[in-house]
């Protein structure tokens, strides 16, 4: 039997490593940031810190090969180190390894040109930049790429670009965007009228608005104008038309890279949920004891083992080079849900504790909200997911092949 769940023991090493990382070096500096009231000289200190003794500890860079100053770790273990380092606010941030440039790093180095790589993705595997990607227009709705206004017209040697884009995580402070545009007016179909585009930032054109303000608060995803903004031609990353394949190329394993550090903050959550249960008292009896909390620990439970089998799976499919869009796609749904799901349950175990800011959990709720959206929204992946498997069963009599392609 070829199934086998362990990880081999440079990876175990790793996790393990990542693990002492984050207790020695990312919490104790999550704290100084949190006593210095969040400001901005700490952080920025903080964050040099962290980012340098990764390197030390020789965990920079993960995800990318060893020819970019990466660990050359594949999906499967990013699975493992991103749910250990996603304990922690800070730990994937630490490691070089958050979004938007994990899922930049992987585009740019699939599809960049050697020149594009130089410029753009060295710098950006150093650390001494940072990027993002710019695709979702407050017009239109994001969840369909083929309805883009924004437009790029070839003048010459530049691309002329004019648009609006907002929600642009991390827009403010990078040093390039992977910009998505439309270039073709009549495209054989749909999905190909759209163009990426490398923009260096600042730019003439290119214009933030602001960082617009979210139920957790202001994170750097901004709206930006766009206007007369100058492109070499050189910088269309990809070809024209490429714009969509080059999204759901990214898009792909950024979902499943999501997932993975979203498990890491169910796993806080359900923690939290039963050191709250063990400890608190009521009715004559601890929490933990009582049939309706069990119910709820018992739910978290099997969900966290589900989460964790999707996305195993689903990181086995990529590195195995088979096609993974549906078990991507069914393992952001399922996560991001169950995720949701963990974090309420732990905050009504916590009672009024829970929706105070003495603990994570409320933090923790708010930005796990946007988890059932952004990158394609629940309703989205269902009908993809619910399309294959009718489409399976029309083919071939059965879901199997739709539902994992397991060999159950
Ligand atoms: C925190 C955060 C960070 C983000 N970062 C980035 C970024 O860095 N770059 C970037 O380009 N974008 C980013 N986004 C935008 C994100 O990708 C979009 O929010 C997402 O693609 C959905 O687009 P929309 O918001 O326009 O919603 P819409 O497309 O308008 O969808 C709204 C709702 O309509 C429903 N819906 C849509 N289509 C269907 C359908 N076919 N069937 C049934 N129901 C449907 C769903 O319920 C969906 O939630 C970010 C968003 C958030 C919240």
């Amino acid at each position: 039997m070829a199934i086998d769940f362990s990880f081999p023991e440079e990876v175990q090493l790793v996790v393990a490593r990542v693990r002492q990382f984050c207790d020695e070096v990312v919490r104790p500096a999550e704290e100084k940031i949190e006593a210095s009231g969040e400001s901005r000289e700490v952080l920025i200190e903080q964050i040099i810190q962290m980012r340098k003794q990764a390197q030390e500890w020789g965990l920079w860079l993960p995800h990318m090969p060893e020819e970019y100053g990466g660990m050359g770790l594949g999906h499967v273990a990013m699975a493992a180190v991103s749910s250990e380092a996603a304990k922690t606010g800070f730990g994937p941030f630490a490691l070089n390894a958050q979004a938007p440039d994990e899922g930049n790093m992987h585009t740019l180095h699939h599809w960049a040109t050697p020149e594009q790589k130089k410029k753009y993705l060295k710098p950006l595997c150093n650390g001494h930049i940072r990027s993002c990607f710019a695709m979702t227009e407050p017009e239109v709705a994001g969840s369909d790429p083929t309805l883009i206004q924004t437009k790029a017209r070839l003048e010459g040697d530049h691309w002329v670009i004019d648009g609006h884009k907002w929600f642009i995580s991390g827009a403010r402070g990078a040093k390039f965007a992977i910009l998505i545009a439309r270039t073709e007016d009549d495209p054989e179909v749909p999905q190909a009228a759209n163009s990426a585009f490398l923009v260096d930032i600042p730019s003439e054109g290119w214009e933030v608005v602001r960082d617009v303000e979210t139920m957790s608060g202001g994170h750097n995803h901004c709206e930006i104008r766009i206007k007369g903004l100058r492109v070499p031609k050189e910088n269309i990353l990809g070809g024209r038309g490429q714009g969509h394949l080059l999204g759901q190329y990214r898009l792909g394993p950024a979902r499943l890279a999501h997932c993975m550090r979203w498990i890491g903050q169910a796993e806080k959550a359900l923690n939290m949920t039963i050191d709250r249960a063990l400890h608190r008292y009521a009715h004559g009896s601890l929490l933990a004891e009582k049939q309706g909390i069990q119910w709820m620990i018992a739910d978290g439970t099997m969900e966290l083992y589900q989460c964790k089998l999707m996305v195993l799976h689903a990181a086995y499919r990529i590195d195995s080079g088979l096609d993974f869009k549906s078990e991507v796609s069914m393992a952001k749904h399922f996560v991001a849900n169950a995720l949701n799901r963990i974090i309420d349950r732990a905050i009504q175990v916590h009672g009024a504790l829970g929706y105070s800011l003495d603990t994570p959990l409320a933090k923790m709720a708010t930005q796990a909200r946007w988890a059932r959206f952004a990158d394609g929204a629940d309703e989205v992946h269902q009908w993809r997911i619910a399309q294959r498997a009718i489409e399976a069963y029309t083919k071939t009599g059965s879901v199997t092949t739709a539902a994992g392609d397991l060999p159950l």
